[in-house]
């Protein structure tokens, strides 16, 4: 899309943010996962067919939004996803960041932390593979593993090494829900922000997707025993992101509960999450001033002066006039 032509008009930036508000946690309310919110649904769009569309048209959107973020140079978004096994991090990145250039992308996965990792403080990890500013960063599950993960499985943290002992294991998790809402305030106000989603699946979806794991030889590669391990765990996982999802969603940086149960669906909820926060950025290119304007129609002079016998002086302002002769002003990058 073209410099100033892709702007999202009001009305369309109303009805991403109306959608978006559905999903978002309200601050300082309290979650119950599996009575609050149902993986299955699938409201504010028809069907498959008219999603596929909306999402066409919400990934043009966010490699417009790119494009400015990169240019304007302030500000940088870091999207979270978590998700239990199979909950569709890969696929979500994959599709909404699809007509994005890659160069303006980072991503980061994370897994069991690596005895080097572990000699540090728990948000360390996280902190190296942020994004910079033009950027937007994906954590493909991110530092709340440590109050996920880390908190189903207690014995994680024994390996952290913490000094002290918290008066409790309750009080501990208080701690790092405490930390986690600063450091990520602390971004949001240096010009990063952190946006984040949760792909919420059914229990009964994810044995389908095992299945499959197991049923299709191409994917067999992408189940492993420990998932079944996990799935055991359920209603401890259930607990754990409940109470995540009530302590961490803040007003500079709320949760949001995407359905995941229909993958085109969890999709278009996490691209259109992605593409408020950039809405609300409003990254600008760079204006120019009038020396630097001026400077510039001395070098067009001099590249002018340099055409060959027979060509034109400014190529491109001669196909660009013949362009509006046909029908307007086409699209150009
Ligand atoms: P998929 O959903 O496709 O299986 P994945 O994100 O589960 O992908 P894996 O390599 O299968 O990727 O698993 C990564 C593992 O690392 C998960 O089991 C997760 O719980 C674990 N992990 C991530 N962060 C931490 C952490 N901070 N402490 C302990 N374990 C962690
Ligand atoms: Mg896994």
């Amino acid at each position: 899309m073209k410099n100033g032509r892709a702007r999202t008009t009001d009305a369309q930036a109303e009805r991403i943010a109306g959608f978006v508000d559905r999903l978002r946690v309200e601050p300082g309310s309290k979650v119950n996962l599996s009575k609050d919110f149902d993986p299955a649904r699938t409201v504010g769009i028809k069907n498959k067919k008219e999603g596929r569309e909306i999402l066409r048209s919400g990934v043009a959107l966010l490699a417009d939004y790119q494009r400015r973020l990169a240019a304007d140079g302030s500000h940088g978004v870091l999207l979270c996803l978590q998700a239990l096994d199979a909950g569709g991090k890969d696929g979500t990145i994959r599709h909404v960041m699809s007509g994005v250039n890659p160069q303006g992308v980072r991503v980061a996965g994370f897994r069991v932390p690596s005895a080097g990792e572990l000699a540090h403080d728990y948000l360390w990890r996280y902190t190296r593979e942020l994004p910079r500013r033009g950027e937007i960063g994906i954590f493909n599950r991110s530092h709340y593993e440590e109050v996920l993960v880390v908190r189903v499985h207690p014995e994680l943290l024994d390996r952290q090494r913490l000094p002290g002992r918290p008066k409790s294991r309750k009080a501990l998790w208080r701690r790092r829900f405490r930390e986690i809402n600063a450091w990520e305030r602390y971004l949001t106000d240096n010009g990063f922000r952190v946006v984040k989603v949760f792909l919420n699946l059914s229990k009964e979806e994810q044995r389908v997707r095992f299945l499959k794991r197991i049923d299709v030889p191409e994917r067999n590669w992408k189940f492993s025993a420990s998932d079944v391990r996990e799935r055991a765990r359920w209603d401890d996982y259930q607990a754990a992101f409940s109470d995540m999802l009530s302590a961490t969603s803040t007003p500079w940086a709320p949760w949001h509960v995407v359905p995941a149960d229909h993958k085109w669906y969890a999709r278009i909820c996490a691209a259109a999450v992605l593409a408020r926060t950039l809405i609300e950025i409003d990254p600008h290119y760079p204006a120019i001033d009038d020396r630097s304007r001026h400077e510039l129609e001395l070098e067009k002079r001099q590249l002018e002066k340099e055409a060959p016998a027979g060509a034109a002086a400014d190529p491109y302002a001669v196909k660009r006039r013949g362009h509006q002769g046909h029908g307007g002003d086409r699209r150009r990058r």
